[in-house]
């Protein structure tokens, strides 16, 4: 591992001061009055504040996003609707340099990762553009006696309520904004607590783009206020929510009351299996940074990496050589691999794990915390803990920091029987030259995405999601769309 300095950079406009909730067009600050402050973790240096919101901004919110529903949005044509989402397409594209740096600023992700973000929105709004007109209606034929014409329609469900995690806004508002813009509902946004300013900046340029106000509206706050708010809100038909499998259990109960529909996408310890016939020249690095990635907060990190025990011990020495090649520092620097972790409580978090990691298995590479000109930010090496087995923590519990498990396996049915040892089922991988090994296991690992001899790859027009505790619905994909609908159907008595 190299460790990166940064070079001074111009920061954007927007950095700073106190930043205030969307509600119907407006921006406003939290009823309460009162804010968050937000941490660069590159520096521990303070980037101004958010409103800390609650029931009541909630309330408001969720009122101006009715109001829009059934307002003059509802009448606007599936043209309409499609052009002013490749118009929020072009306008984003325009500032994304700018929404790159606010996202590293941020949460930490290097401008390496950020920057090539405006290649994946360019082409995740095109897809929603595309979907557009979802709800057309149909006229099936029908049994029944007499003259009837029967309509199937497909309605859009209402107010949307979006609760999003820290380690990837700039990705994860279009799953919300996305479907609800092109199937004609209006959304309520919930960012997280830690990481709220590219979606703040992205709803100003959204409201710049011609979205009419009350169709989106950007609720800052902690999760048990605010988040809570909108989960539990009667007003709110529908929620989509990426996070932790706790918090969802919070927002399962939360939804009861009106019975709204939801859509969880959750964590995951997924396995990334090594045969002994793979290509060792791809698979160590592509093992290694399904693991670290987003400097490990990534929901499908490969983090338990099942290697077949004649090529354990050269897979370990390499992927060692690897890690030791990683440049980790401030995301600023264009040449920054990794940058910090998003808070000093995933930091602690992280290094707890990495504790357990030194009793329970051996460490081959990493496990500290970066010292020196880099003691103020959350900064924590890539790190690899060799010859484990999958009952132990560091295998079991989601550690969301750049750490991997290494565990020696015999036969495929060894490792399919310990790749499916997990409460999870987010994701999953194999690196094998064998095509009947590659579909054999692919088959048999109980998750929502494999990947063969890859990892983490994604066109949202495949789409991803979980099974088992990493939740339900579909994100991407023409699913994720319909899921904004409901089923209606009309009998018209024509005699
Ligand atoms: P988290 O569950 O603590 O927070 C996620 C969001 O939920 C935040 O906006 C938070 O404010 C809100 N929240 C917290 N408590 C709430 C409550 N009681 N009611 C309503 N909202 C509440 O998760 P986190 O620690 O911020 O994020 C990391 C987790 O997210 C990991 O488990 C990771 O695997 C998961 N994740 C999953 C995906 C996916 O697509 N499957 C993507 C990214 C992250």
């Amino acid at each position: 591992m190299t460790v990166q300095t940064a070079k001074p950079a111009a920061l954007p406009a927007f950095i700073g001061g106190e930043k205030k909730n969307l509600i119907g067009g407006k921006w406003v600050p939290a009823s309460s009055g009162e804010t968050i402050p937000v941490i660069n973790p590159a520096t521990g240096g303070s980037l101004g504040s958010i409103a800390a919101s609650g029931s009541t901004d909630v309330d408001a919110a969720v009122a101006a996003a009715r109001a829009a529903f059934e307002g003059e949005w509802s009448s606007w044509t599936p043209d309409q609707r499609r052009k002013l989402i490749l118009k929020i397409h072009d306008v984003l594209l325009e500032n994304f340099d700018e929404l790159a740096m606010i996202e590293t600023l941020d949460m930490g992700a290097p401008l390496a990762r950020t920057k090539p973000l405006s290649g994946w929105t360019s082409q995740v709004l095109q897809f929603f553009a595309g979907q557009v007109g979802a709800g057309t209606v149909a006229a099936p034929e029908n049994s029944l006696p007499g003259d009837f014409l029967t309509l199937r329609y497909r309605p859009p469900v209402g107010v949307v309520g979006g609760i999003i995690p820290w380690n990837g806004p700039l990705i994860g508002l279009w799953w919300i904004f996305g479907p609800a813009l092109a199937t004609g509902c209006t959304a309520v946004l919930k960012p997280a607590e830690d990481a709220s300013l590219s979606v703040l900046r992205i709803a100003e340029l959204m409201t710049e783009a011609g979205v009419p106000d009350g169709v989106i509206n950007v609720v800052t706050g902690y999760g048990k206020d605010a988040g809570h708010a909108l989960a539990e809100h009667h007003g709110v038909d529908r929620i989509a929510f990426t996070g932790s499998v706790g918090t969802a259990q919070t927002i399962v109960r939360a939804s009861a009351g009106n019975l709204k529909r939801l859509q969880l996408e959750l964590g995951g310890k997924s396995p990334d299996i090594v045969f002994a016939d793979a290509d060792l020249d791809k698979a160590v690095p592509g093992a290694a940074m399904g693991v670290y990635t987003n400097s490990g907060q990534v929901c499908v990190a490969g983090t338990r990496i099942f290697v077949q025990r004649p090529i354990h011990e050269e897979f370990v020495a390499r992927m060692t050589e690897f890690t030791k090649t990683i440049r980790v520092g401030n995301g600023l620097d264009p040449d920054t691999q990794l940058g910090p972790l998003i808070s000093q409580r995933q930091l602690d978090r992280v290094l707890g794990y990495i504790d357990v990691g030194n009793k329970e298995a051996k460490l081959a590479a990493g496990g500290n915390r970066l010292g020196g000109d880099h003691a103020d930010g959350f900064y924590v090496e890539p790190t690899v803990f060799a010859g484990a087995t999958n009952d132990m923590t560091i295998a079991q519990e989601e550690i969301f920091g750049p750490v991997a498990t290494v565990i020696p396996f015999d036969t495929m049915d060894e490792a399919i029987t310990l790749a499916n040892a997990t409460p999870y089922g987010l994701a999953g991988g194999l690196w094998t030259e064998n095509l009947g090994t590659a579909h054999k296991v692919s088959q048999a690992i109980q998750a929502g995405t494999v990947w063969v001899n890859c990892y983490g790859v994604l066109d949202p027009s495949i789409g991803f999601g979980g099974t088992k505790m990493s939740g339900y619905g579909w994100k991407g994909g023409r699913e994720h769309v319909e899921s904004y609908l409901y089923d209606k159907a009309v009998y018209l008595n024509l005699g």
